[in-house]
């Protein structure tokens, strides 16, 4: 029944393996119910309890650091990089690099219970747009080499607050996956000639098989080689390298795919944990990279053969979970 998949990008393989008597709904780790509303830091009048804010969109004169904004980025109070270190290197037998970073915390709304799941298209248009002006500015910070924008939605996928937020860590070098993916991408063209992802694209396109959506610009599919049950991606079908540099005119038509891949994920799974993450080229801009946004529910759990050796379990085949999430 199981079948080892080849994830070539992330130059990993993945174990498919159906475990058909479960319905969708048996493997999910639900979120939490919502914390206590009155010790959330990111509430209207709590500003004062976080950082003061690097960038808000803010409906009226309301001045930093006051109620009046829509979405509202601070730094980290626990960042696992700050500035305030320096990039510098240290070798005896071990290595380091100080802890010099930027790591930020994108409040996505003043409600407390609004979700990205319920957001309207202008509300997921607006989130991506500060994903992307952060990135900007990130991007042109002295020795940082990489900005990496996740999300971490419910207990089983690392949220610590349960108000909706999203998170930035720019750091002084390109993550091991990243760089991994760099280098495939790379080497695909090396070898193959054009772009990986294009090619996947596609070949997905004309298969069907695991498509769940798309609009006239993104193509919202379950990779062939998905680690995690019911894993989408969400790619550009044109050849798009830099998320930084995506225009506006495409932020609506990324927020369709995004704002229907997780909606049909919230109507299979109910309300599961998931992860989210943008994978783009680094500073340096490798041209022939092609960003995508993966969204990964948190189902199974990371075991001895994840941490021992690489290789993950995925007991829903990608063609499956596609069949589920279309049909919604
Ligand atoms: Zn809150
Ligand atoms: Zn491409």
């Amino acid at each position: 029944m199981g079948e080892l998949r080849y994830n070539y990008l992330w130059n990993t393989w993945v174990v498919v393996a159906p475990e058909r008597k479960k319905r969708p709904h048996d493997f999910v780790l639900k979120a939490d119910g919502d914390t206590d509303i009155s010790r959330c830091p990111f509430e209207y009048g709590k500003e004062h309890l976080t950082p003061a804010e690097v960038f808000a969109l803010r409906d009226d004169d309301s001045a930093p650091n006051t109620p009046g904004w829509r979405i509202r980025v601070v730094p980290n109070r626990y960042p696992a990089l700050s500035p305030s270190y320096t990039p510098v290197q240290i070798a005896n037998f071990h290595t380091s690099l100080g802890g010099y970073g930027f790591h930020e915390v994108v409040v996505e709304t003043p409600h407390h219970y609004r979700h990205l799941h319920c957001f309207s298209l202008k509300e997921v248009e607006e989130l991506l747009w500060v994903y992307r002006e952060r990135m900007r500015t990130l991007y042109a910070m002295k020795e940082i080499s990489y900005v990496l924008v996740f999300k971490n939605y419910g207990q089983w996928a690392g949220a610590s607050l349960s108000h909706p937020h999203s998170q930035i860590i720019a750091m002084p070098l390109i993550p091991p996956l990243v760089k991994t993916v760099i280098g495939q991408f790379k080497r695909f063209l090396d070898e193959e000639g054009g772009c990986y992802l294009c090619a996947e694209i596609d070949f997905e396109l004309s298969s069907q098989v695991r498509v769940v959506y798309q609009n006239p610009l993104f193509l919202v599919y379950a990779p062939f080689y998905s680690y995690s049950p019911f894993q989408i991606r969400i790619a550009p079908k044109e050849h798009l390298f830099s998320f930084a540099d995506v225009e506006d005119h495409y932020l609506k038509y990324l927020s369709d795919a995004l704002k229907t891949g997780i909606g049909r994920l919230f109507d299979v799974l109910e309300n599961p944990c998931y992860n989210l993450y943008i994978h783009t080229c680094s500073r340096a801009k490798e041209e022939f990279f092609h960003w995508y946004l993966d969204v990964i529910p948190r189902i199974t759990h990371i075991a001895g053969f994840e941490l021992g050796g690489g290789v993950f379990i995925n007991p829903v085949s990608p063609e499956q979970a596609a069949q589920l999430l279309r049909k919604r």
